[in-house]
């Protein structure tokens, strides 16, 4: 079975249907984007493996476990979000520890995590600041870095770089490559930003309304697009 199993996944809002029977897996080590128009299910397919939202039928898999009815804290799975949720009130140091503080880890463990994921994502510098004194990418960094302490099976990131300007998305797109290449973990990765989804996947999900319109790697999604709408999300910059 593939490391990571999404079964006829369906999720309702009521009575809007907002993912209509997907069927998506991941192999381990794979980095899978999801693509597609706003409002077409990314982020609530991402929640719904993270466990922040419930499925309303089918079945999710994680290393050979149905975790469907899992509590969040028990998939080790880690999510980043777009907005990067940091707390601003405390230092990076406290921001990037907090899950494992939740946890009671152990206070040496907790320091060698947090010195591990920053000495990754350079920002060894930055521990005691607090989050109002960094840039857009530096916290975008230690966003990540709360991700990495948790030592995930499993890599959530919903437009990580969307509140980025150019530059620095290009940037931490090579960081993002870079560490999916050193921690080896698998990624799931939901962007608007065509660059980032033909650079960083090793296979493509488009997705439309709710449902999957085409998987595939980069060069298979270009060459041989099924219909129109694929190629016009690959092929044109969104
Ligand atoms: P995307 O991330 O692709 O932009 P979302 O997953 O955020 O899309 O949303 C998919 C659809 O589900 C949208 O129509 C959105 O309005 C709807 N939706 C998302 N969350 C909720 C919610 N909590 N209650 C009702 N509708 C929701
Ligand atoms: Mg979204």
């Amino acid at each position: 079975m593939s490391f990571l199993k999404l079964e006829k996944i369906v999720k309702r809002f009521g009575d809007a249907t907002v993912i209509d029977n997907v069927d998506i897996d991941a192999e381990r080590g794979e980095f899978v984007v999801f693509v597609g128009p706003s409002g077409c299910g990314k982020s609530t397919l991402l929640r719904m493996v993270a466990g922040l939202e419930e499925v309303t039928a089918g079945d999710i898999y994680l290393d050979g476990v149905n975790v469907t009815y899992t509590e969040p804290a028990d998939r080790q799975v880690s999510m980043v979000f777009q907005s990067y949720a940091l707390f601003p009130h405390m230092s990076v140091r406290d921001n990037i520890s907090f899950g494992l503080r939740m946890a009671k880890t152990p206070r040496e463990e907790i320091d060698r995590r947090v010195a591990e994921a920053a000495r990754i994502l350079q920002i060894e510098n930055l521990l005691e600041r607090k989050p109002r004194q960094l840039s857009g990418g530096q916290r975008q960094r230690v966003a990540i870095g709360r991700a990495i302490v948790r030592n995930p099976k499993l890599f959530l990131f919903d437009e990580p770089l969307s509140n980025l300007d150019a530059e620095l998305r290009s940037q931490m797109r090579v960081e993002i490559a870079r560490l999916h290449r050193n921690l080896g973990v698998t990624m799931v990765y939901v962007t608007h930003d065509q660059v980032e989804a033909m650079t960083l996947a090793d296979r493509i999900v488009v997705l439309r309304a709710g449902k999957v319109e085409q998987i595939g790697s980069p060069a298979d999604l270009y060459e041989r697009p099924d219909n129109m709408f694929v190629a016009g999300f690959i092929g044109s910059p969104k």
